[in-house]
Formats: C-alpha cells, structure tokens, sequence
C-alpha cells in the first residue's frame, strides 16, 4: 500500500461537489517525532489541505497517510493528562453508566488508548479496548484491560460480535476523526451494538474550530471535522438514530453524540442542529472566512516572534503537542525561532518535533535555560499551566499564545 494518496470524493457522503478551504502546506505527519540518531535523515511530509462537501456539509482533509505509518508507534496516551483523566471519569459516570445495566454486559472502546476511560468502568462491566498501536496494548494490559490489537473496521466488529457477544455500550472518542473508509467504520459501530446497545462518541465540533480559528486542529491524524449535520447523516447509513448530543468542553468545545437503533431523537438533537444552522455551519462561507482568518493569524504570530528573535530574546515552546506540530510547520518556525519545546511526557524527551525539528526536553528545562517568552502550544490548558508556573511569571518570563488571537499574556 502507498503511503499516501489524496481523495476525490467526500469521504462520508461520496459526492464530489468540494471546495477547497485552506491549504497549510506540505509537512510531516503530526505526531511524527523525530529521534536523535535519525535527525539528519529526510522526513516523509505530505500535503495538508481541507475541503467542504457541499452535499453533506464534512469539512476534511483529503490528504490521506497511511495509518500503519502514522498510529504504529502513537506518542499521544490519554491517560497522561490530568484533565483527561478527570473528563473520562466524569464521561464514565454520566455518560456510560446509564447504559449498563449489569455486570456481565460488554462495554467496548474503539481507539481505547491507553485504557483511561476502560478503567473507570472496569468496576461496573465487563470491558474491551479496541487500538491497533503496540505501545498502547502494553499500557492497556498492564492496567488489566483486556486489549484487541486492530484497526477497526466492520469486518473486525464481526469478530469481536463472534467471540465476545453484543456491546451494551460501544464508545468511540476522537477517533474517527482518524479514519478514511469511515461508512465502514460506523457500519462497525453499528454492528457492535446489536439491537440494543448504545453508540456514544465524541468529537471536537467545528462550530469551535471556526469560531475559535484553532487550525492547529487541522493535521494528517485528523481526517474530518464534524457538525451534527455531517455526523448524523453519516450515522444513519449504518441504520442507527442520534438520539441525544451534549456540548462537552474538550479541545474547547466538542460534540457528545448518543445513537441507538431503537431510541427517536431527543429535543436536544433539533437544538443543536439548530444553532448549527444559525451559526452558518451550512454556508461555504463560513469556512473561506475561517481560513481568511487562519492566514491573517500566520501574518501576525510570525511577525510577533520575528520581532521578539530581532531583539535577542529567547522564545521555548509549552508543550509538544501533535496540534503545535501543524502551527509550528505553518508558520514556518523552526530551532532558530523557538530554542526548544518542553513537555511532561516522558516518551516525548529527547525527540525532535516533526518537520520544525525543535528538541523536546523535560520541564526541568525551563530552569537550566530560562527563556524570556514562552509559546503556549498547549494553549487549551492555558490557565492550569499559568497556575502551574506562577513562579516563572514572578520570574519576569512572558507567555503567549497564537490561537485563536495572537496575545502576549
Ligand atoms: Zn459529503
């Protein structure tokens, strides 16, 4: 199989009535961290652009990488952030439970990670952690939660409907954003839960990313880009209903979708659709000023450190996220601009950042070299981190962000 290629049709709905929205250039794969010994090699990169369907509203990326090169060896475990664990705890509680409805019954997560949401509830159900990457499956059985290393799709639900039964519950989280063939995907879902089970899954809303112009979003693990409107019509190909969405906070906002087959739409289901369609989520417009947006934004974050670089101050990177790879490479920075990124996850220290190839060091960093400004690439943590290094600020350091306004703060 190549390692890449580039669509022509919508990838949920098959039409071919796209617009192209913004173009981010040609860059590595987003959580494509670089070892040391490789460092002069040339990186793999690929273009990155998005496009609207016109017939089913799904903003996303066409540029399609193979996943055996991007989610073999994932740097990103859920369970490494405190406000995930604490949102997957509350997501247990209110969002799965309700659905168990003893002991024996089967709650299965597609793209489990590391486990995180599993283990809040292991006490209440049996559990099943779908992922294909090898260093998860580790995580995940060290945790005690059984683990079914693959890809997913409908002819893996089969399998697992063969050999463990119906779901009860089936979540999927940020994870078909992943995925090209996805009708498969949710045809899967769809399979998994039988006649009575309850599909849950969650997803960042492109109202936020819009409204936000947090393009940093945007990479080649993040295929699409929902609303209501583009999820819901994908989910009813496989015959199942939305009955009920929440607005949750992650990633800033995203959208908590409930589907069953034999549930009728709740009032919250028309709600949302409806502040959907006053937003203009329907309107092509909507995007093109979006990525008019995104382009000011380029101008004036590069302008910014430009100017700070002109006079001698040091600029390090707060966190390296797969999303401040996209910002990173679209802006064009590189080590020359930014000295360094920290970052608390230990399998990330010692790497270089995709494409920008900025070493990544401990936090303990910050103390050996101080810098004078401090970029805010895990900037949805904003206040937790300026709480967190309260002393650095008393210190004189300054820190910024550049989404969705550039703002030294
Ligand atoms: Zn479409």
């Amino acid at each position: 199989m190549s390692s890449y290629f580039r669509r022509t049709t919508c990838r949920a709905c098959e039409g071919n009535k796209l617009t192209e929205i913004l173009d981010l250039g040609v860059m590595p794969p987003a959580n494509a961290y670089v070892y040391p010994e490789n460092i002069k090699k040339p990186e793999s990169k690929f273009p990155l652009t998005i496009h609207f369907c016109l017939d089913c509203y799904l903003l996303q990326v066409l540029d399609v990488v193979s996943p055996e090169l991007l989610f073999k060896n994932y740097h990103y475990t859920t369970g490494s952030s405190e406000p995930m664990r604490h949102h997957f705890h509350d997501y247990a509680e209110k969002a799965v439970r309700p659905y168990i409805s003893g002991p024996t019954d089967l709650v299965i997560d597609i793209g489990g990670n590391d486990g995180l949401l599993l283990e809040y509830v292991k006490p209440h159900a049996r559990i099943l952690n779908i992922d294909p990457a090898d260093n998860l499956e580790e995580m995940s059985r060290a945790k005690d939660i059984p683990f079914y290393p693959a890809f997913f799709s409908s002819k893996t639900a089969d399998d697992i409907v063969a050999a463990y039964g119906a779901a009860s519950v089936v979540t999927a989280n940020n994870v078909f954003a992943h995925i090209d063939p996805i009708r498969d995907v949710f045809e899967g879902a769809s399979r998994l839960i039988g006649d009575d089970g309850v599909f849950i899954c969650e997803v960042h809303w492109v109202k936020h990313l819009l409204d936000e112009a947090c393009f940093d979003q945007i990479y080649h693990e993040h295929l699409c880009f929902y609303s209501l409107h583009a999820l819901r019509a994908l989910i009813q190909t496989s015959g199942m209903t939305v009955f009920d969405v929440e607005i949750v906070p992650t990633q800033g906002q995203s959208l908590r979708v409930f589907a069953a087959k034999n549930k009728k739409a709740g009032e919250s289901v028309g709600r949302i659709l409806e502040i959907e369609r006053a937003a203009g989520i329907l309107n092509v417009e909507k995007y093109l000023s979006f990525a008019r947006s995104v382009e000011q934004n380029k101008r004036e974050a590069v302008e910014l450190i430009d100017n700070l670089k002109s006079r001698g101050k040091r600029i390090v990177g707060y966190g390296a996220p797969a999303k401040g790879n996209t910002l990173l490479n679209y802006y064009g920075l590189d080590n020359h601009s930014i000295d360094y990124l920290i970052d608390s996850t230990p399998a990330k220290q010692g790497l270089y950042s995709p494409g920008a190839l900025i070493p990544i060091f401990p936090p303990s960093e910050l103390n050996r070299r101080p810098p004078d400004f401090i970029l805010l690439l895990a900037w949805n943590y904003k206040e937790a981190i300026l709480r967190k290094e309260a002393s650095l600020l008393e210190r004189g350091v300054k820190f910024f962000v550049t989404t969705p306004k550039v703002f030294i703060l």
